[in-house]
């Protein structure tokens, strides 16, 4: 099964591409987490990128593309993949066409997450990870049991994204109102139904 998982920074993809995972076998790609792995290798591309993460705005779309283009193409997605924060823009979304054709697959559902962003707001600037196994929390919603450990791996180190201040999550909301959004409606007019689905989950 191949899933995109869209919406605005802070909705969930990354929490529910992980279940999804976990469940159906399918492969999580996150772009985001991808990028922030070559930042932190001292690549090239992460030498690029940290700037403009870091302050919110979009990698080019040429750069993006290269980037997932070699990793749909390896063996791990051939049984499904979940593509979370990848398109982001129109021309990504074509790109993207052109690469499942190349790639003989298609996608089979958009999960469309939707929230306030002043919710969005709060909940981002308040989250934080365990550094050693990726379980997510919140200052407010979700704290460890056990003050400073982790509930899952029982580790004290903790962190928190670099972007994940008010202002670059500010900009993030911006540059998802103006260029992801405008993909629900493209892929719809390609002809995945709408199904809503209404839920008060934190
Ligand atoms: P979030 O969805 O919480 O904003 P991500 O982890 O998906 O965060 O992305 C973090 C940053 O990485 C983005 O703000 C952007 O700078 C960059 N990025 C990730 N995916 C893409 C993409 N498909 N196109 C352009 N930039 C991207």
């Amino acid at each position: 099964m191949n899933l995109i998982m869209l919406g605005p920074p802070g909705a969930g993809k990354g929490t529910q591409a992980k279940r999804i995972e976990e469940k159906f076998g399918s492969v999580q790609l996150s772009t985001g987490d991808m990028l922030r792995a070559e930042v932190a290798s001292g690549s090239e591309l992460g030498k690029m990128v940290e700037g403009l993460i870091n302050s919110g705005g979009l990698v080019s779309d040429d750069l993006i593309v290269k980037m997932i283009s070699g990793r749909i193409a390896q063996d791990d997605c051939k049984n499904g993949f979940i593509l979370d924060g990848f398109p982001r823009t129109i021309p990504q979304a074509d790109a993207l066409g052109e690469m499942l054709a190349e790639n003989n697959c298609a996608i089979d559902h958009c999960i469309v997450i939707e929230a306030d962003d002043d919710d969005l707001v709060d909940r981002i600037t308040k989250r934080f990870t365990c550094a050693d196994c990726g379980a997510g929390y919140n200052d407010k919603f979700q704290r460890p049991k056990v003050e400073n450990v982790c509930d899952k791996c029982g580790s004290s180190n903790f962190s928190r994204r670099k972007d994940d201040n008010e202002e670059t999550v500010r900009t993030r909301l911006e540059a998802y109102h103006e260029q992801t959004k405008p993909i629900i409606a493209y892929y719809a007019e390609k002809g995945f139904e709408k199904r809503a689905q209404r839920g008060n989950h934190r």
